[in-house]
């Protein structure tokens, strides 16, 4: 999970929201990913998406069944439906997105009896760096907030403590007093 902290430290620069991913094969890393969705135009560029097609190219194989992915926040719908198609094994997650997350906080894709194949998930733990997670996506939107005048962040702070990805959880509505 570290490695997946330090992509997410790769977003932060370049000023894309600090997520990031790593997918493991045989308990090697095999993929890299962050979250580059502004750089790209690409709705889709989520960490998870981008770990996941350099993965694929890499074995050349379009199911990563022996694959796991550790990333930072709770996958998206998006994100867990594609890691469905995948078929990867295990999803491994930092912190919970209670906002949007889709193994278990909003949507339960990961294991859904609907779907043709269940991914196993553990996360929003200690040992998976989950504060960590957390502080960095939390200290963004909050380092965010302050450039943007300086609003009372105490509204979103306790929401991103454990939320992640939802863009929403910046609250950016200039009405706010
Ligand atoms: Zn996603």
């Amino acid at each position: 999970m570290s490695q997946a902290i330090k992509e997410a430290s790769k977003a932060k620069k370049v000023g894309e929201v600090p997520i990031g991913a790593v997918i493991t094969c045989d308990d090697k890393i095999i993929a890299r990913g962050f979250n580059k969705c502004i750089i790209l135009s690409d709705p889709t560029a989520h960490a998870e998406i981008v770990a996941l097609r350099k993965a694929a190219k890499k074995l050349k194989n379009y199911r990563l069944n022996d694959c796991s992915i550790y990333v930072t926040i709770e996958p998206c719908a998006m994100c867990a439906g594609a890691l469905v198609n995948a078929r990867i094994k295990k999803i491994i997650f930092g912190a919970y997105d209670v906002k949007s997350g889709a193994c278990k906080s909003v949507f339960k894709i990961a294991k859904s009896k609907k779907l043709n194949h269940k991914i196993e998930f553990d996360g929003g733990k200690e040992k998976y760096l989950n504060k960590e997670c957390a502080d960095i996506i939390k200290n963004f939107f909050k380092g965010r907030r302050k450039n943007n005048g300086g609003e009372q962040g105490s509204t979103g702070v306790a929401e991103v403590m454990t939320a992640g990805r939802s863009w929403s959880m910046a609250p950016q509505k200039s009405t706010e007093k």
